[in-house]
């Protein structure tokens, strides 16, 4: 094999760059597979570091739940992923076959994503909390060839599910209790790896070829897959340099799910991509765990989310103070709505603000951030990156839209298509693809205003999606399962403003004739719908109701509801259905 090049340099001050950036500029900042077979995230994000001279620096350090740590170098990480693309082609998986990981925030995740992306899958990363509905919807619409799980995961959310995927051919097993032995129908990972090779070419990849699939939820009917492709990098690398501030030899933690778009966009391929060194946190969130990781491994660059502020926030900044951050120089949150009170905390705690940035499953990468070098608005998103146009709009009458020119004002937040994570479709489902752009515009399904400065505000969402705990979650997902239980006629689900998960999922359930409601009853919804959803997008709170409104078309109202919930104004209730 060729020898690869050192990787090319980050612009040491993407300040100056920014006036002059391009897309094409930074194809540039990358690599390329050698001799010119096109462009593989994977090699990017690990194998350029692998055959390099960061070849020896810590890529992952993998905090257990106990506190102990374990490293893996460029090298290792290099060689881990390599023998996993192997074993799948020893498995008779091949390029453009779909393999999904189920797996919490741990460093197999970042082993099997990479080597799937070199062996040219198309890769899934499913959140672990979810319960085995939502994993198994999502299987069996992403067409799942591979699932990579743990053994209590795949006895709890899989095991139960299997015979509904037929199109499910292998499961790698990572053995985390192995008093249970390997599960039957299963393959063991570390027997896996062990028989594999650790090299591995990467074949020629168009950087237009499918590379990552994100499920997002709908207002209406199933989760929507985005796919996203392999040029999606480009965007990756670029955006966490001007929004995160990356500098080579940093320390970058990213607090994001591995199961969300931000884990694997900004937990996994941008820092690997700056060769950094990226914090893998095994445990749950506690402020006081995070308080020590920041301080004990000399974070620089850390990635986090309001809820989770908010939860820090509980504890006072005192607390936070007790540590000292000499390594941290940015703090940046994605995901709802951060508060200026969050903003100003960060300062207290941390002597450093919060920035805030904006994006989405669909934009692959950040679009609108409060970037390092520019006044953070506290309250607002930012502005648009170099190379992202981003515009305020209204839909007009005849299916297009008009850029609104004036400052202040509300509309929906659209982006100008061409930027290289945009994603390409939604999995078999071309006209809701469609429906999502309006000649060159695509449109967010938010809305927004931008200030005369160029700042952008969140207004809400233009939609009945929920964001809960920074999870988005569609209401007919939650539907769809309470209305399986026998005592139900139909139900409407809300998000229900909470001041520390921003949105707590609320559900309203009419019930069959002949059947009274009860505290038993309410109960038993709740525990049913926790069992099927998992307790991140089960519903916090169920209400009975006589009837849910309606239209005269016979779609229940949620907005009706949710005004109803929070005593505001009942909007037009021109099409509400006569009582
Ligand atoms: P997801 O596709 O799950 O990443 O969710 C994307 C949605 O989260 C966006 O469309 C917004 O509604 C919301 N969101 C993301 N970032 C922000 C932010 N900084 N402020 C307000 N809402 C946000």
């Amino acid at each position: 094999m060729e020898p690869v090049r050192t990787p090319a340099p980050i612009p040491a001050d993407p300040g100056t760059d920014r006036a002059r950036f391009s897309w094409d500029m930074a194809r540039g900042w990358l690599q390329g597979l050698p001799r010119g077979r096109g462009l593989n995230i994977a090699h990017e994000a690990v194998d350029r570091h692998a055959a390099g001279p960061h070849a020896g620096r810590t890529a992952l350090r993998c905090i257990r739940k106990d506190g102990t740590a374990q490293d893996l170098s460029y090298a290792e990480l290099g060689a881990r992923s390599s023998r996993f693309a192997n074993a799948l082609g020893g498995l008779g998986v091949a390029a453009g076959d779909h393999v999904f990981t189920l797996l919490g925030r741990v460093g197999t995740l970042h082993v099997a994503l990479l080597g799937a992306l070199k062996h040219r899958c198309v890769v899934t990363p499913l959140f672990s909390a979810f319960g085995p509905q939502p994993v198994a919807t999502r299987l069996a619409l992403g067409n799942a060839r591979v699932l990579v799980t743990t053994s209590t995961l795949y006895r709890r959310k899989v095991e139960g599910i299997r015979q509904q995927l037929p199109a499910l051919a292998h499961v790698i097993v990572v053995q985390d209790d192995e008093r249970d032995g390997l599960p039957t129908a299963t393959l063991d990972w570390q027997a896996l790896l062990a028989s594999a090779s650790p090299a591995y070419e990467i074949g020629p990849t168009d950087p237009q070829s499918p590379a990552l699939l994100h499920f997002t939820s709908g207002t209406t009917g199933a989760p929507k897959g985005a796919l996203h492709v392999h040029e999606a990098v480009v965007a990756h690398h670029a955006t966490a340099l001007y929004a995160l501030d990356l500098r080579d030899g940093d320390v970058f933690w990213c607090t994001a799910d591995p199961g969300w778009v931000t884990g694997t966009s900004y937990g996994i391929i941008a820092p690997l991509s700056h060769g950094l060194t990226v914090i893998v946190d095994e445990g749950e969130f506690d402020a006081l765990r995070w308080y020590a990781t920041l301080e004990r491994e000399r974070v620089n660059v850390w990635y986090t989310a309001p809820t989770a502020v908010r939860m820090m926030m509980k504890g006072g900044a005192a607390t936070a103070r007790a540590h000292r951050y000499a390594a941290l120089r940015f703090i940046a949150s994605v995901g709802e709505p951060l508060h200026p009170q969050a903003v100003a905390w960060g300062m207290e705690a941390f002597g450093l603000p919060i920035h805030d940035n904006w994006w989405q499953t669909e934009t692959g990468g950040i679009m609108i951030a409060n970037c390092a070098g520019m006044a953070v608005r506290p309250g607002s998103m930012g502005r648009p990156l170099p190379g992202v146009t981003a515009a305020v709009v209204r839909r007009e009458a005849d299916g297009g839209v008009a850029p609104i020119e004036e400052p202040g004002l509300d509309g929906e937040l659209a982006l100008k298509r061409g930027w290289p994570s945009m994603f390409r479709g939604y999995l078999n489902d071309e006209a809701r693809y469609a429906r999502c752009f309006a000649g060159d515009w695509y449109l967010t399904g938010d809305l927004a205003r931008r200030d005369a400065d160029g700042y952008y505000w969140f207004v809400g969402r233009a939609d009945d999606m929920i964001k809960s705990a920074g999870h988005l979650i569609g209401p007919y997902e939650v539907e769809s399962v309470l209305m399986a239980h026998p005592a139900v006629l139909e139900a409407a689900v809300i998000g229900k403003p909470d001041p520390l998960i921003g949105e707590a999922v609320k559900a309203f359930v009419a019930l069959k004739p002949g059947i009274a409601a009860s505290d038993a009853l309410q109960r038993e919804l709740l525990g049913f719908a926790r069992t099927r959803l998992g307790a991140a997008v089960a519903p916090k709170e169920i209400a009975f109701a006589e009837a849910l409104p309606k239209t005269r078309s016979g779609k229940i109202m949620r907005r009706l509801l949710k005004a109803r919930e929070l005593g505001l104004p009942e909007g037009d209730t021109s099409a509400l259905e006569a009582a």
